[in-house]
């Protein structure tokens, strides 16, 4: 589930075999989802998660917030429900209400609830209001979001189908207080002619298949399993079948091409590649040779609980001194306001100390002020290695220096990630260079393999977001706290997986 979405809870449960908008941006998360709410027994649900509690209460209370400072005159049907509350929009359509807040609409085998609908000569326009942006960036590029967009068409297209509609055209109002436009017969892209309507219609029917009984799908092992409600039941699923989605990186769509052929982690470990060669490919589509061995590798450590392996030669910074470094960021709020780094003098004494830098406050001052003196503690502890896993740091550090370039250069920073003490282990060493007998190579996977616990029962970056909200909220110290422990076990597990990687290279030699 993604940053900034809201899931209408009342149309969620309240159908039956009817398609909803929240349908369709959960089949972008995963084909499987539309199936389980549909068909699964409710009592293997989970309890939604804190960070997705917390998704709902942040999309709710922005869509009040923007509600309460409509300067427009507007109808409310929010506190309206179900019949009572479509009826009401009908009527209110008919009479030509300028704007219509909380508004619900069928037709046929659809329904929504448009946050807002808006009248203009020609009809009424859909308008939903997110706690996110409202587009996606690509460097300098601005796209829609398509799980947006699927929404926003569905409202489209029952107001379409109901003949009030104004046009192909809606809108999100974002975060950043935009009215973003999603014109759905625009092409999308110059290298992509489709349109976001031919979008839009092809998950419709994806979806309508899925929930009327026709295709049945399959669980697949994804980054989206651990925030949704059929986590519990899904892996054990996936663990009872031996499903192939549970080695790294394979996923549900090279499982379904794979799944005659090779149907599970066993099969795929004892078979013979060649088996399933044609000239220069595999007969799978979107698997080449090399990532099928690379695939069976992964497949052979999982079925013999083998020990992780180097299939690259690596080296790593020869310093003395290292730094295993870790942000946490609040993506809600687009601010970063934990720089932690654990202190290792040298791998002889073993000794080391945990380093933090946490902003007092959501401000851009403190903000500010906890990057200024995490850079500057870094330009302290020169020279030295310093490890992080993925590009989080790197990317973080590089908005910061943008948004308060009286810190450093953008050349300090360039220069300080081209150095080769410089570590990314996942990018550089773990993608790279090695191979694990686990599901994910997330360095919770890695670092627990290695032995390594993190004091919290239940760690997750999406967890300490929420934290972090409910400390603002309350300024409770043992959040506070929960929250460092949560970072220093983290820079810990990253010295951990250094060692493995060490103990590896010796192994080697
Ligand atoms: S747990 Fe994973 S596979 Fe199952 S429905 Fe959720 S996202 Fe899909």
């Amino acid at each position: 589930m993604g940053y900034g979405a809201k899931i209408d809870v009342k149309e969620r449960t309240t159908i039956t075999k009817l398609i909803s908008a929240s349908m369709l941006y959960d089949f972008l998360q995963c084909a499987h989802r539309p199936h389980m709410d549909q068909f699964a027994d409710p009592k293997d649900r989970d309890e939604p998660n804190a960070f997705v509690k917390l998704l709902w209460e942040n999309g709710n209370a922005f869509e009040k917030q923007v509600i309460s400072e409509l300067e427009t005159p507007f109808l409310d049907l929010s506190d309206k429900f179900g019949d009572e509350k479509e009826h009401l929009t009908l009527e209110a359509m008919k009479r030509g209400e300028n704007l219509i807040y909380s508004a619900r609409i069928t037709d046929g085998d659809l329904v929504g609830e448009p946050d807002i609908l808006r009248r203009d000569d020609r009809g009424y326009i859909a308008i939903d209001i997110k706690a996110g942006s409202g587009e996606e960036t690509y460097g300098d590029d601005k796209k829609p979001k398509k799980h947006y967009a699927v929404q926003l068409a569905l409202y489209t297209d029952i107001l379409e189908r109901l003949n009030y509609s104004a046009a192909r055209v809606a809108y999100v109002w974002d975060i950043h207080g935009e009215e973003v436009q999603y014109d759905f017969e625009a092409e999308i892209g110059v290298r992509n002619p489709r349109t976001l309507w031919q979008d839009y219609e092809e998950v419709l029917n994806k979806v309508s298949v899925i929930i009327n009984g026709e295709n049945i799908t399959l669980p697949a092992f994804s980054g989206s399993c651990k925030m949704c409600h059929w986590y519990t039941k899904c892996t054990s699923d996936l663990e009872s079948n031996d499903d192939l989605t549970l080695i790294f990186y394979l996923g549900g769509k090279r499982r379904d091409a794979m799944i005659s052929s090779i149907p599970t982690i066993s099969d795929l470990a004892g078979c013979n590649i060649q088996d399933f060669v044609e000239g220069k490919k595999t007969i799978f589509p979107g698997v080449g040779i090399k990532m099928l061995e690379k695939f069976q590798v992964r497949a052979r450590l999982i079925k013999d609980a083998g020990d992780p392996i180097l299939t690259n030669p690596i080296t790593l910074p020869s310093f003395e001194k290292e730094l295993f470094f870790d942000i946490e960021s609040d993506p809600m709020r687009d601010c970063h306001y934990l720089h932690g780094f654990v202190e290792r003098q040298s791998r002889d004494d073993g000794s080391e100390k945990y380093v933090s830098f946490f902003a007092k406050d959501v401000s851009m001052e403190a903000e500010e002020k906890a990057f200024a003196e995490a850079w500057q503690y870094i330009q302290a502890s020169q020279p030295c290695a310093i490890y992080h896993y993925a590009s989080h740091e790197k990317t973080t550090y590089k908005k910061l220096q943008q948004k308060y370039p009286d810190v450093c250069t953008e050349g300090q920073i360039e220069e300080l990630f081209k150095s080769e003490n410089f570590v990314d282990l996942y990018t550089d060493i773990v993608l790279k260079a090695t191979e694990w007998p686990v599901r994910s190579y997330g360095i919770k996977y890695l670092a627990t393999y290695l032995g390594f616990d993190w004091r919290d029962k239940h760690p997750s970056g999406a967890a300490s977001i929420e934290w972090f909200h409910r400390w603002t909220e309350t300024g409770d110290k043992k959040i506070r706290q929960r929250i460092l422990d949560y970072n220093e076990d983290d820079c810990r597990a990253t010295r951990v997986l250094v060692d493995g990687l060490q103990d590896m290279m010796d192994r080697q030699k």
